[in-house]
């Protein structure tokens, strides 16, 4: 009885990865057949290339920018859905960043200096390289626990301090920094409180950086 009950539950639970998929392909297919042409703008592919050098692990991986001009956040990052049958060397992640469009939950990524443009997308890289040293089943179970608040937080939180670790720490924590004095962004400033480092968390981080270097 133990064991059928265990079958009916991982059949359904078969299931629902595959209807988590087919939902994730659709978008894709959506967002990539209805964005309007949009390039990225030079500075943040400049200051993107130049971040991707603290990330030594992802040399030759295949991550790029993609432009939203009406996207909610700044920016996200995320892995293909290809991810789920490609070995690992032929993965791909995009990250995608917010050049348009209402400011109400993230920045125009275009008016970022180019050290509050390394600190966010360090953070981003961060969850790449996080993403990248998962096996494909790790990665679909990241994908539903995300659906949890209290995951998210803690997620982005550790996400943090992989940025501080490949040493981004100082331009995160001037982003940071530059975040939380957006009057004009209650709701961003919210969600940036909530499920991030502060910034005298990052400054500790640093200091005990510096202390063991
Ligand atoms: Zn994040």
């Amino acid at each position: 009885m133990f064991l059928l009950n265990q079958q009916i539950q991982f059949s359904t639970s078969k299931k629902w990865l595959g209807i988590l998929l087919l939902i994730g392909l659709l978008l894709q297919a959506h967002t990539s057949l209805f964005s309007p042409s949009v390039s990225i703008p030079k500075q943040v592919q400049t200051a993107f290339e130049e971040t991707l050098q603290y990330y030594p692990e992802l040399g030759g991986v295949d991550v790029k920018l993609v432009p939203k001009p009406n996207k909610s956040a700044s920016m996200s990052a995320a892995p293909k859905v290809n991810v789920l049958w490609r070995n690992k060397k032929n993965r791909q992640y995009r990250i995608y960043i917010k050049l348009g469009g209402p400011e109400k939950n993230g920045l125009q990524v275009q008016q970022l200096s180019h050290e509050l443009l390394l600190g966010v997308l360090g953070h981003e890289l961060g969850h790449i390289a996080d993403y990248h040293q998962k096996t494909r089943w790790q990665l679909i179970c990241m994908g539903i626990q995300q659906m949890s608040k209290k995951y998210v937080a803690q997620m982005e939180r550790q996400t943090d301090k992989i940025a501080i670790e490949h040493g981004l720490g100082n331009y995160l924590l001037q982003f940071r920094e530059y975040v939380l004095q957006l009057e004009h962004m209650p709701k961003f400033k919210q969600r940036t409180i909530k499920n991030y480092l502060t910034p005298n968390e990052i400054k500790a981080l640093l200091q005990e950086q510096s202390k063991s270097n």
